[in-house]
C-alpha cells in the first residue's frame, strides 16, 4: 500500500449491518473530519484530474460531491453534480440500476456538458458498479467523453469492477 492508501484506509470506519443486515457499510466520515487525510485525498482526486486531461469533473450524489467538488477547484475545473431522481430542474437525462442496498434512478442536466467534453466521474464507494455505471451512460448522453473513473475504495469481494468492464469502453477506473 502507498501512504496515501495507507493514511485513508486508517481514516475509513468499517459499520457492520449498516443500513441493513449483511451490508459492511464503509463511512468515510472520520476521513473527511481529519483535515490532513482529507487535504491529502483532495490533492490527490485534483492531480489526477489534471493528468487525465478532464475538462469537467462529475460527484454522484451525495458523498461523492463531498470529494468532487473540491477536487474540481482544486484542478481549476468546473463540477457537473449527477443527482438522484426529481432533484434537478430542467430537462434530465435518467438512468435507472441496481444497487447493492435498493434500486434508485440517477439524472443529469442534458446542458451539463459542452459537445466532446472530457468527464472525470468521482464517488467514494464502488460497490456492485451500478452507481457509476449508470453515471457512465448519462455523461455519455449529455455529450460528455468519459476519461476516467476515481473512487476512493472499491470493495474487492463485489464484482463492481467486472460488471462495469463493458461499460468503461477502455476508460480507466481507479481506486484510491
Ligand atoms: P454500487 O452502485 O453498488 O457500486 O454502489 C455505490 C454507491 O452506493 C456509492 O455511491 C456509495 O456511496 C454507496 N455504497 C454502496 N455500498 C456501500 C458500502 N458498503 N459502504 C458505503 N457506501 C456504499
Amino acid at each position: 500500500m502507498t501512504e496515501l492508501a495507507e493514511l485513508l484506509d486508517s481514516r475509513i470506519r468499517d459499520v457492520p449491518d449498516y443500513p441493513k443486515p449483511g451490508v459492511l457499510f464503509k463511512d468515510i466520515a472520520p476521513l473527511l473530519a481529519d483535515a490532513e487525510a482529507f487535504g491529502a485525498l483532495v490533492r490527490a482526486l485534483a492531480d489526477r484530474a489534471t493528468e487525465l486531461g478532464a475538462t469537467k469533473v462529475v460527484g454522484l450524489e451525495a458523498r461523492g460531491f463531498v470529494l468532487a467538488a473540491p477536487a474540481a477547484f482544486a484542478a481549476g475545473l468546473g463540477f457537473v453534480p449527477i443527482r438522484k431522481k426529481g432533484k434537478l430542474p430542467g430537462e434530465v437525462h435518467a438512468e435507472s440500476y441496481d444497487l447493492e442496498y435498493g434500486s434508485a434512478t440517477l439524472e443529469v442536466q442534458c446542458d451539463a456538458f459542452a459537445p466532446g467534453e472530457k468527464v472525470l466521474v468521482i464517488d467514494d464507494v464502488l460497490a456492485t458498479g451500478g452507481t457509476v455505471a449508470a453515471s457512465l451512460e448519462l455523461v455519455r448522453r449529455a455529450g460528455g467523453v468519459p476519461v476516467g473513473v476515481l473512487v476512493l475504495m472499491e470493495l474487492g469481494f463485489l464484482p463492481g469492477r467486472e460488471r462495469l468492464t463493458p461499460h468503461l469502453d477502455g476508460v480507466p477506473l481507479e481506486a484510491l
